[in-house]
């Protein structure tokens, strides 16, 4: 049956492929009542299931040859005495035959109860069970739907699952996934971000994913709209075609655009920069025109592995892009692991608000050695090209000199050991922390330039998690705090003659666009993906007139006050 699920496109595109359910490690299932009479059916489905989970375990137990026979086996065995534990399932028979519940509901409460029993434990041992205990109840969930049970994305699959990570989105598209959809997340995560750098579609906080879609499922993922389509119709099989087409024509019209300069109407030239995770976004942004590389997020170089890569690792890929820039500046920020970016190796694991915590800047101050060989195979990379190093997560002004203490040593020691490194490379401070946004006239003179992360920004001055799908309304930078702040800091800095840019992802927002012209701001960093659409814009604004509507924009004192603003600048 044909059914239209909601979401938010997080990563804009289309795709028609095949539903893969990645079962999440939590059951979540709503509570459902059956019929009396849908009982005996509903019972039947259950052993069905639990048959399947059962034979599943037989054939992997099958599978498993050698060494890995003995240690797996144990808990293969140990998954199938739970498969077959009275307990488990009188008391799973007993709730749908008494409470009429679904089959997915009372595997939902059996879990919840056994997992109280479970958690009361003392030994550590007997508690750590609780894992297997979901594993199985996720198999017998699985097989409730006939799911597969591997995990891995096959060509033309479209992968469903309550969450994912950054450093599984590139494995799965290397597997030819063409499209995630996710029960939870936020269009501002750093996996969103990625996303859209892998230009893989992405929609977030479609709720009733899991419990609608089975594994094989035809499906359409419209990100745009953040409409998922199960089952289509000829009907909507039609409209997909159509939009296909519609959107390889907008690209073509936007092509036009790749060499043109971004210059307003009234003749004021405007600097794109481009972000990039990948040295694919940094080829893109080259051929697209993009002034220079404005952030290169080095930490997805360490992110999907434990190991990190050493000094000639990471100098071969800054210079790389460093080449295929050619000549053009290039950004590379120093590592922002922590928060979000977990790595197993250097991120501390039992933080309470990570998001406040070892994070950026913080986390390499507290591993020198590793912060030098980052310096280091920056440093050796600068003798390429034009290279800028950019600080993360900056919150006072010692960090940052210290910073410029250690690239001087390391700076000082590579040339004693021979090696090539640029007479000066500038640096520039993230604008993120709102202490620093305030007091940014402090730092004028430790900075070459600036570069505002409104991402982390607005989450830190709005108290509201970048990541948490509930604040989604509340995240937002139409916020006249937001813009007070934005334009105090680019103004401080236009006075003191440094350069500044935003970097966050509403530099690449076109509908946007102008309100930022209007701030005052002549340099944006965004992804290639979105350059060409706001080249468009600017070389449709005149600046003159913008700046001259910046005082009604401050005075707005609410988001409607905002958007009332952008609409009359012709942004509706
Ligand atoms: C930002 O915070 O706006 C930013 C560009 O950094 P990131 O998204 O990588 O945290
Ligand atoms: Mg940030």
């Amino acid at each position: 049956m044909r059914l239209q699920l909601a979401g938010t496109g997080a990563s804009p595109g289309h795709a028609l492929g095949r539903a893969r359910i990645r079962q999440p490690h939590i059951l979540e299932v709503d509570k459902e009542r059956i019929s009396a009479a849908g009982v005996p059916e509903e019972l039947q489905r259950l052993h069905r299931a639990l048959r399947a989970a059962r034979e599943e375990m037989r054939d992997l137990r099958k599978r498993l040859q050698g060494a890995l026979a003995e240690e797996a086996g144990e808990f293969i065995e140990l998954h199938a005495l739970l498969l077959d534990d009275p307990e488990l399932l009188h008391n799973l028979d007993s709730l749908i035959r008494e409470e009429h519940y679904s089959a997915d509901y009372a595997l939902r409460v059996q879990r919840d109860r056994l997992a109280t029993v479970f958690g009361r434990m003392e030994d550590d041992y007997l508690k750590s069970r609780l894992d297997d205990l979901d594993h199985i109840i996720g198999r017998i969930h699985a097989h409730l739907h006939e799911r597969e049970a591997t995990l891995l994305g096959a060509a033309g699959d479209i992968l469903i699952g309550d969450a994912i990570a950054p450093s599984e989105l590139a494995q799965l598209q290397a597997q030819g996934v063409i499209a995630v959809v996710t029960a939870t997340g936020s269009a501002l995560s750093h996996s969103a971000i990625l996303a859209r750098s892998l230009h893989l579609p992405l929609i977030i906080g479609a709720t009733h994913a899991l419990q609608k879609i089975n594994d094989g499922d035809v499906l359409i993922v419209d990100a745009e709209t953040g409409h998922v389509i199960l089952n289509p119709s000829a009907e909507d099989l039609r409209g997909h075609r159509a939009r296909l087409k519609q959107s390889a024509r907008e690209r073509r019209e936007l092509e036009r655009l790749r060499g043109k300069p971004s210059r307003t109407l009234d003749g004021a030239d405007i600097t794109l920069y481009a972000n990039a995770e990948s040295n694919e976004d940094v080829i893109r942004a080259h051929a697209l025109g993009a002034t220079g590389i404005g952030l290169y997020r080095t930490e997805f170089l360490f992110l999907g592995q434990d190991r990190l890569p050493d000094e000639e690792e990471q100098f071969r890929v800054y210079r790389n892009i460093v080449l295929s820039m050619d000549g053009r500046p290039v950004t590379i920020r120093t590592l922002d692991l922590g928060s979000d970016k977990g790595h197993e190796g250097l991120t501390p694991r039992d933080e309470d608000n990570p998001a406040l915590g070892l994070r950026g800047i913080r986390l390499s101050l507290a591993h020198p050695a590793h912060f030098d060989v980052q310096l280091r195979a920056i440093a050796r990379a600068s003798a390429y090209g034009r290279v800028r190093i950019l600080i993360p997560m900056i919150s006072r002004r010692e960090e940052l000199l210290s910073v410029r203490r250690r690239l001087r040593k390391v700076s000082e020691q590579l040339r004693a050991e021979g090696h090539q490194v640029a007479e000066s490379i500038p640096l520039g401070t993230m604008i993120e922390v709102p202490a620093v946004a305030i007091a940014v006239q402090s730092l004028m003179d430790v900075v070459d330039f600036l570069s505002i992360g409104t991402n982390d920004l607005v989450q830190y001055l709005l108290a509201a998690d970048r990541c948490n799908e509930a604040l989604d309304d509340l995240y937002s930078p139409l916020h006249p705090g937001v813009l007070q702040l934005l334009n105090h800091v680019i103004e401080t800095s236009a006075h003191n003659g440094k350069p500044v840019a935003i970097c966050g992802e509403i530099a690449g927002d076109p509908w946007l666009t102008r309100m930022l012209l209007a701030l005052g701001l002549t340099e944006f960093s965004l992804h290639p993906n979105s350059l060409l659409e706001v080249r468009r814009i600017i070389r449709n604004s005149d600046l003159g007139l913008l700046r001259a509507a910046s005082p009604k924009l401050l005075q707005a004192r609410d988001r409607a006050g905002i958007q009332r603003w952008l609409a009359a600048t012709g942004q509706a």
